[in-house]
């Protein structure tokens, strides 16, 4: 569970790491700060307004701890805390619906527009991964599996809901196997890919990453994990 330690808004306090809080709450809601960067400005306190208007008359930009703006806010207020239990174990056993679901909106809409081309031209594409969770990530780190301890991945929702940016698509007949370069996977992958104006991890010198299509550059991973409260 989010802490506030002061308040937060229109003649707030605005202790950095509060607004941090606050800025990702508004956004997984839905009432964009216009950025997470710790920084109180006139979008920051309009995105307040705009949450506290749909369930006060008198929205006063200010959220304060323990009072009503703040536990609505946070999901204390009565709201149900999301099930997580239903995002555990393997990721890469889910069926694909369930993979396409844990992905952030945008990416779940570009891979099937990637998926349908793909299986326009012939293939048989199948997302691998969409999220995983940390905990896994760490293991196909210590594994050798993965370079990173946080990807794209792993990116999550506050509540800790998937929220995935990046997906690894393969083609179901030959996965990582040589065919998929012999027949022309990974480079239709690509093309499909780059379409759809997502990254794609073919296109890495320094490790080539044949499945892996990402939603955003790699310069934005630090963003993204500071936007999943991670
Ligand atoms: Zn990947």
């Amino acid at each position: 569970m989010s802490v506030l330690q002061s308040s937060v808004g229109e003649k707030g306090k605005n202790l950095k790491s509060d607004v941090e809080t606050v800025q990702s709450l508004l956004k997984s809601k839905g009432f964009d700060p216009k950025g997470v960067d710790g920084v109180c400005g006139k979008d920051t306190i309009a995105a307040i307004r705009k949450f506290q208007a749909t369930f006060l008359s008198n929205p006063d930009g200010l959220i304060e701890p323990g009072r009503k703006t703040w536990l609505k806010l946070a999901g204390t207020g009565g709201a149900a805390r999301p099930d997580l239990s239903q995002w555990s174990g393997d990721s890469a056993r889910w069926p694909q619906e369930k993979k396409l679901r844990s992905m952030h909106p945008d990416l779940r809409r570009k891979v099937e527009a990637v998926l349908q081309a793909l299986k326009g031209r012939g293939f048989q594409p199948t997302v691998f991964y969409g999220w995983r969770s940390v905990a896994v990530q760490m293991q196909l780190y210590f594994k050798g599996n993965s370079k990173v301890k946080f990807s794209f991945h792993n990116a999550q929702h506050p509540d800790g809901t998937p929220n995935a940016h990046a997906a690894d698509v393969v083609d179901s007949r030959f996965g990582w196997a040589p065919e998929a370069e012999q027949t022309g996977f990974w480079k239709a992958l690509g093309e499909e890919a780059k379409k759809q104006g997502l990254v794609w991890g073919g296109d890495w010198v320094t490790f080539r990453d044949w499945a892996h299509v990402q939603l955003v550059p790699n310069g934005e991973l630090a963003r993204v994990k500071r936007e999943s409260g991670l």
